[in-house]
């Protein structure tokens, strides 16, 4: 059994680098299978699997739009749109750390002020930006403990855009899109910073959490001390660029609550240090400073 935690929920379904690109294309108005597979190159097998598994969680509803032949098209449903948050907490964290002006993600624009603009994540009651230090979580009504996950079948992979402009995600993919990487991240975020607190607090295979802290210090998200010279122990800090991932994991946490947490309600409560107030997020433009949603924002 793991610690129950609304981010790590959202992460097993989304914590896999298909269905977040998957997601992003339906975000961009991709609806039919071929034009999904025309945008990412997936196999068939792997796209109807994500598809499937994305309806089953009720992200997508499917709608016939020709019966001969029997042709479907995937619409996001309210719990998918309410992602889109996410999706700016993801540009806004590629912006800041990987900007690209070639993938048009991230020359996001804000029909508002006209600008193109990097959004921002504040909080409802004070209004001041969210920085992972002025927040802390308490147990909330739904604490308590989840199953831990079995692990899937296959390995961590590289996905190869179809083209340049289709790159967006691709960074937020290798941190979030495997399950195992979001895991550490989601848990390094509640203090955890140890191998060992790590491994008990996810219930993963050494050789697994090995490769994936490898990798989240390789992409600069996580840094390596020594804490203790023999036997040898390493410890695992999140760096700036790894502190910046709050808004989405806070973002995630929010969308977990909301749809997967049932009638317990959230496992844990989230408080801003500066109002007191329990923490409520906004998000804002960082040109005009007006809220910004998925109605006034062009991807
Ligand atoms: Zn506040
Ligand atoms: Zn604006």
């Amino acid at each position: 059994m793991v610690e129950a935690d609304s981010a790590a929920r959202a992460l097993n379904i989304l914590g896999d680098r298909w269905t977040l690109m998957i997601i992003a294309l339906a975000f961009n108005g991709v609806r039919r299978f071929d034009d999904f597979q025309g945008r990412i190159s997936i196999a068939r097998s792997l796209l109807t699997d994500r598809l499937r598994r994305l309806e089953d969680v009720g992200i997508f509803r499917r709608h016939r739009y020709c019966e001969h032949p029997p042709r479907d098209e995937y619409r996001l449903t309210e719990m998918g749109r309410d992602l889109y948050g996410a999706a700016l907490m993801i540009i806004r964290w590629e912006k800041r750390w990987f900007y690209d002006r070639r993938i048009p993600a991230h020359r996001i624009k804000h029909k508002g002020c006209g600008k193109t603009f990097t959004p921002e994540c504040r909080c409802k009651a004070c209004g001041e930006l969210v920085y992972a230090r002025d927040c802390y979580a308490i147990p909330g009504p739904g604490a308590g403990e989840d199953p831990a996950q079995k692990p899937r079948a296959h390995r961590r992979s590289i996905v190869e855009p179809a083209s340049p402009s289709d790159a967006m995600m691709q960074r937020s993919a290798e941190v979030l899109g495997d399950r195992w990487t979001a895991h550490v991240i989601a848990s390094a975020f509640l203090g955890r910073r140890r191998f060992t607190e790590f491994q008990q607090a996810l219930g993963v295979a050494p050789n697994i959490l090995t490769d994936r802290l490898t990798r989240l210090v390789e992409l600069g998200v996580l840094s390596q001390r020594l804490y203790q010279e023999k036997p040898a122990r390493w410890e695992y800090r999140l760096t700036q660029e790894g502190l910046d991932l709050f808004p989405l994991v806070l973002e995630l946490v929010r969308w977990g609550d909301r749809w997967l947490a049932g009638a317990k309600g959230p496992p844990k409560i989230i408080r801003h240090r500066l109002c007191g107030k329990v923490l409520k997020t906004t998000f804002t433009c960082d040109q005009c400073n007006e809220p910004v949603s998925a109605q006034d924002t062009r991807l």
